[in-house]
């Protein structure tokens, strides 16, 4: 377990290198391609140029992305970032990040329906739960990022034909800390982050993202939610990365005042859980 504040801190160089070095990788493709079609335009092919236009848009998107977080997180961790404050359905905002992912990378995805909705009362229909029963109060842009991560790592780290399960349940303080202070069940290991801040809320949702992909080592667990740690394996060096996902994730969790929770178990797959309280108190990044 991990224990918070964590302050702000300068870049260390050899993390402005790996930086560097990672966008450099889309800009020398989107260099490469545009030179040859502007200066052998006419010997190629309308199947060729199309090629090369799709690698240029495929790598500009990426460089965004990667420019977008690395600066979101900059602006989280020195407490300049904008908050919006809105009541936001977790639900609903699952399913537009399910959409757009799958989107990018077609896969199987469920948003298994919520624990109150699978309360079936003796001789009654199934219960209907109200939009309020899964909504928050928080930062729809921060909340999305934060969910788009979680799906982009579990469909990254996966086979294309596993599933990603995807739950979100009303929970309370209570509950949600004994359970995610409960023992794994055996053969997984977890980390957990409960920031100073955390307090024991009334209404608390619990977001678990499950997928069934290649699990993490144990030794990796305590790291991955620092900025720029990659898990360099032979599995791992296919998906294109900055380390800066879960760090970023992190911050906005502890930015709305919750708390996170990895399990994993190599081969097996990896549960991440987000617990956010649906009435936010003040606070920031770096006074978890
Ligand atoms: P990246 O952009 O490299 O995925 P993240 O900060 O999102 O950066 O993740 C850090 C590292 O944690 C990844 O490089 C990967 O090794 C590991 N990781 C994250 N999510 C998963 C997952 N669902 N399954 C296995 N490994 C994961």
């Amino acid at each position: 377990m991990q224990s918070e504040p964590e302050g702000a801190e300068v870049f260390p160089a050899e993390l402005l290198a790996t930086v560097g070095h990672e966008f450099r990788g889309p800009l020398t493709t989107i260099q490469g391609y545009a030179t040859t079609l502007l200066h052998h335009e006419q010997r190629l092919t309308l199947e060729e140029r199309q090629d090369f236009l799709r690698a240029i848009s495929e790598a500009s998107a990426h460089l965004g992305r990667l420019i977008d977080r690395f600066l979101e997180l900059a602006l989280l961790e020195t407490s300049r970032h904008t908050f919006v404050e809105e009541p936001v359905n977790l639900q609903a905002l699952a399913l537009e990040s399910i959409t757009a992912v799958q989107k990018s990378t077609p896969r199987h995805f469920l948003l298994l329906p919520s624990s109150a909705q699978r309360v079936i009362p003796e001789g009654n229909l199934p219960m209907r739960i109200t939009d309020d029963e899964l909504a928050l109060s928080g930062d729809r842009r921060l909340l999305r990022t934060m969910l788009d991560i979680l799906l982009e790592n579990a469909v990254s780290y996966s086979a294309p034909e596993s599933l990603v399960e995807i739950s979100i349940d009303p929970t309370d303080g209570a509950s949600a800390l004994a359970d995610a202070q409960a023992p794994p069940v055996p053969g997984k290991h977890r980390e957990l982050i409960v920031p100073a801040r955390f307090q024991k809320h009334e209404r608390l949702l619990a977001l678990n993202v499950r997928d069934h992909g290649i699990g993490i080592e144990p030794i990796h667990l305590s790291m991955i939610f620092q900025r720029f740690y990659r898990v360099d394996t032979s599995l791992t060096r296919e998906a294109n990365g900055l380390g800066l996902g879960l760090a970023l994730c992190k911050a906005i969790v502890i930015l709305h005042g919750g708390m996170l929770r990895v399990e994993s178990m190599v081969g097996e797959g990896s549960t991440f859980s987000i617990i956010l309280p649906c009435e936010r108190t003040s606070g920031s990044v770096s006074n978890a």
